[in-house]
C-alpha cells in the first residue's frame, strides 16, 4: 500500500478496517483458545473506555501524570497483595510477559554482579517447559541458557535435582513456572526454592499466565501449592494483566521481594544533550491506556468478580478433562488452572489439530509430547460442548484418513 495522496473519510477507512477482520479467528464466538482472553462484553467495554480515557497520556512522565503513577502503584500493590508480597515488596508495570521476564533477568544479573557472583559468562537455569521469553532475554544480554528436561514421571514438572546440579557460580537466575504455558502445570516452587537457597541463586517464578488466576482458584478451594512470595526464596515474579487479569493488551507486572532487589532494574539516563530521564523498565514512552485499563478492570471486577470468572474457567476445564478422557485422550499431568493439554494414543495431535481447525477452531498444540492445547476463557463455558462434539468428528475424520492411507499402503501420522 502507498500512502494515499489525499486522506480518506474516516467512515470509509473504518468500514474497510473492520471488514479486514472478517477473515480473522472467530474469538468473539469463543472459537479461539489461544491469544485472546474473552471475559464478555461488559469487561470489554471497561477496557475500551478506560484505555481511551488515558490513551494520550504517557507513563514515562510521572510528574506530568501523577494519575498514572498512582494507578501503576495501585496495580502493583493489588498484585503484591494477591501474591503474598512481603512488606517492602515492589515492582513495575511493563508491556507484557516478555518485557517483565527481560527486566527480571536484567535485574537478577546486575544483582549477581553487584554481589560478586557471575564473574564469568552469566547463565540461567530453567525447566524445558519454561517460556521462550527467557531465551530471547538471554540472547539480548549474552546470557547462556541451560534448559533442563522436565521429569519423566508423568507430572511434567521441573526436575529440581537436575536443575540444582546445572547451577554454578555464574548462574544468575533459576526459573519455575506457575504454571508453564505448554502443559499448564505448576512447577514445585517450594522445592525449587530450597535448591536455589542451597546454591545462593535468585529464584524467579514465571506466573505470566497464572499470577492473576491461581490466587483466586485457591480462594475457590483448588489445592494450589505455595508458588509465590510465600516461598521465601522467590526473589521476583512475572504476572501478566493482559492474560487472566482480563486487562487490555500491553499490560504485565514484574514484582520483586524487596526494594534492594528492585533497585537493580531502573535506568538513570544522564549523559546526553537532553533532559535527564529515569525509566523503570525497558520502555521509554509507556501507554497510559494500558495502565488505566488494567486499573479499571481490577477495580470493577474486584476479588469477587475474579473468583467468579476463574471459577467458571476451572469448571470449563473440568468439563474438557471429562470430555476428552471419555474420547480416549490422556490429559498431560494434573492441570489446576485454565490451561490443559491432552493427547490420544492412536491419533496424532497435529492431524487432529488440522481437523479441528477446519471446523473453525483456532487452538494450539504442544510439541513435546505432541498434544492438543487449550487456554480457556470464561466465554468457553458457552461453546465447550460444541468443541467436544467437533473434536469427536475430527477423530473420525482422522481415523478415516488413516484408514485410506493404510489401504493405500502408507501411514503418515504415527
Ligand atoms: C504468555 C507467557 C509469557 C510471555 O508473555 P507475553 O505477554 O506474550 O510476552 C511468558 N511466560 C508464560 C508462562 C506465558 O504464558
Amino acid at each position: 500500500m502507498q500512502m494515499p495522496e489525499q486522506g480518506r473519510d474516516w467512515d470509509e477507512v473504518s468500514a474497510e478496517m473492520i471488514a479486514r477482520g472478517g477473515g480473522d479467528a472467530k474469538w468473539r464466538d469463543g472459537k479461539t483458545a489461544v491469544y485472546v482472553f474473552n471475559a464478555g462484553e461488559e469487561i470489554a467495554e471497561v477496557q475500551k473506555e478506560a484505555y481511551a480515557a488515558y490513551m494520550s497520556e504517557n507513563g514515562l512522565g510521572p510528574l506530568a501524570f501523577p494519575s498514572l503513577a498512582q494507578m501503576e502503584k495501585d496495580v502493583i500493590s493489588m498484585g503484591l497483595g494477591l501474591l503474598h508480597g512481603p512488606d517492602g515488596a515492589t515492582g513495575a508495570m511493563t508491556s507484557g510477559g516478555t518485557d517483565s521476564i527481560t527486566m527480571a533477568l536484567k535485574t537478577a544479573r546486575d544483582y549477581a554482579r553487584a554481589n560478586g557472583r557471575a564473574k564469568g559468562k552469566a547463565n540461567i537455569v530453567l525447566p524445558f517447559s519454561a517460556h521462550l521469553a527467557f531465551d530471547k532475554a538471554s540472547h539480548l544480554m549474552d546470557i547462556e541458557v541451560r534448559r533442563v528436561p522436565v521429569r519423566e514421571d508423568g507430572t511434567y514438572q521441573a526436575d529440581v535435582a537436575a536443575m540444582e546440579a546445572a547451577c554454578d557460580a555464574n548462574t544468575v537466575m533459576m526459573v519455575g513456572s506457575a504454571p508453564n504455558f505448554p502443559h499448564g502445570i505448576i512447577d514445585p516452587i517450594e522445592a525449587l526454592g530450597e535448591a536455589a537457597e542451597r546454591k545462593g541463586v535468585w529464584l524467579h517464578v514465571d506466573a505470566c499466565v497464572g499470577g492473576y488466576f491461581a490466587p483466586f482458584a485457591r480462594m475457590n478451594g483448588v489445592p494450589v501449592p505455595p508458588f509465590d512470595f510465600e516461598v521465601p526464596a522467590v526473589h521476583s515474579m512475572s504476572a501478566d494483566l493482559h492474560k487472566y487479569g482480563y486487562a487490555a493488551k500491553g499490560a504485565s507486572t514484574v514484582l520483586f521481594r524487596s526494594d534492594e532487589l528492585y533497585q537493580h532494574m531502573p535506568f538513570d539516563l544522564n549523559e546526553w544533550s537532553g533532559a535527564p530521564m529515569k525509566t523503570p523498565t525497558l520502555a521509554g514512552t509507556r501507554p497510559g491506556g494500558a495502565i488505566s485499563a488494567a486499573w479499571a478492570v481490577m477495580n470493577t471486577l474486584g476479588v469477587e468478580g475474579y473468583r467468579r470468572l476463574q471459577g467458571e474457567v476451572c469448571a470449563t476445564r473440568e468439563r474438557v478433562e471429562a470430555g476428552v478422557k471419555a474420547l480416549g485422550f490422556e490429559v498431560l499431568g494434573k492441570p489446576m488452572l485454565g490451561l490443559i493439554a491432552f493427547r490420544h494414543p492412536e491419533h496424532h495431535a497435529f492431524a487432529l489439530y488440522g481437523e479441528i481447525y477446519r471446523r473453525g477452531w483456532f487452538t494450539s498444540v504442544t510439541k513435546s509430547p505432541p498434544s492438543l492445547h487449550l487456554m480457556l476463557s470464561p466465554k468457553h463455558a458457552d461453546v465447550i460442548d460444541q468443541y467436544l462434539h467437533d473434536l469427536e468428528e475430527s477423530m473420525s475424520a482422522v481415523a478415516a484418513g488413516e484408514a485410506r492411507k493404510v489401504s493405500g499402503g502408507s501411514i503418515r501420522y504415527s
